[in-house]
């Protein structure tokens, strides 16, 4: 019997598959009685040890190894960032979106990158500065990555960026996820279509995470709970803090729990005045709170 490391990618009720860390090979495992007893169940991402005797398919997952982060929507252990996707162009950026993107992941304290798919669209000068617009107002505190998926432009770039970590990837319908995913790693052979399905699984079907292996050495998990950008769980007046460019200003407001809507001397609103920050951010903040407030700070 030998004893090997592998990743837990999707789980059954009474089995969970694992991916081999150093041969890649999936692995149906069970559960040693004592994880039963100490009522302890890996989840998607966890870093696990397992044992198997030569010649056998099927093995035993023996110990769960310390995690470093959980996310609880959807459940997944080890994630290290957070990718968006979106289009300035068919479909047409949504600003919105893409900040309740932002705010989710900045709530968990995940590492966000955006990648804006389909330039290869943007061929007027209007459509031009709406890209740049874009990217100069989330550069500053983000990762954003132009691409166009059938031009090959900066695909090397999204594969360096998540070379050997677990990524979660969202984005709306039709934005090119799958198109990406497939060019990313063409062994994938996914129908188009097929994996958007996944990864923006309806209402009908209960909802599993499932982490896909890249062969460039990198896991995606599709995450449902991107898709569905209702957010929760946030009390209004601490949502300022998922929004790194006030930082700096905040210091300055006139009160120190100053959420920047309607207090005198606020350092952010002087800022948005001089074009500092973003009006669009702003806005998207104005929206969220309100939506936070009105949603009474319902939990998860
Ligand atoms: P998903 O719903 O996010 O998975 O999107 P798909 O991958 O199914 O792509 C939606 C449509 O956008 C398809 O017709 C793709 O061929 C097209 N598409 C994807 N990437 C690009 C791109 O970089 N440029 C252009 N022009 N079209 C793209
Ligand atoms: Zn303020």
């Amino acid at each position: 019997m030998i004893w090997r490391r592998g990743i837990v990618t999707r789980f059954h009720s009474n089995t969970v598959t694992i991916i081999d860390e150093k041969t890649k090979e999936y692995c149906e495992c069970v559960l040693r009685g004592k994880f039963k007893k100490q009522q302890i169940k890996p989840i998607v991402g966890d870093f696990v040890e397992y044992s198997i005797e030569e010649n056998d398919v099927s093995g035993k997952i023996e110990n769960i190894l310390p995690q470093h982060n959980v996310l609880f929507r959807p459940k997944i252990a080890n994630v290290d960032q957070a990718v968006l996707i979106t289009t300035i162009k068919n479909p047409d950026v949504d600003f919105l979106i893409v900040d309740k993107f932002l705010v989710q992941a900045e709530n968990q304290d995940l590492e966000c990158v955006i990648i804006v798919n389909k330039i290869d669209l943007l061929k007027t000068e209007e459509e031009q500065e709406k890209l740049e617009a874009f990217i100069n107002t989330y550069s500053n505190h983000y990762t954003v990555i132009p691409v166009s998926v059938t031009e090959n432009i900066n695909i090397n770039l999204v594969k360096e960026i998540m070379h050997g970590k677990i990524s979660t990837m969202a984005g709306m319908s039709g934005v090119g996820k799958s198109s990406l995913l497939n060019s990313l790693d063409e062994t994938l052979e996914l129908r188009i279509g097929n994996i958007s399905e996944k990864l923006n699984r309806g209402k009908h079907t209960t909802t599993y995470t499932e982490l896909l292996y890249l062969n460039f050495e990198a896991y995606i998990a599709d995450t449902p709970g991107f898709a569905n950008l209702e957010i929760r769980g946030i009390d209004p007046k601490f949502l300022k803090n998922f929004f790194v460019e006030f930082y700096e200003y905040e210091p300055y407001c006139g009160f120190a729990n100053c959420v920047h809507m309607n207090e005198p001397n606020c350092a952010v609103k002087e800022a948005l005045e001089y074009h500092e920050i973003s009006l669009s951010r702003y806005n998207s903040y104005l929206y969220i709170y309100k939506e936070l407030e009105e949603r009474g700070n319902k939990k998860w």
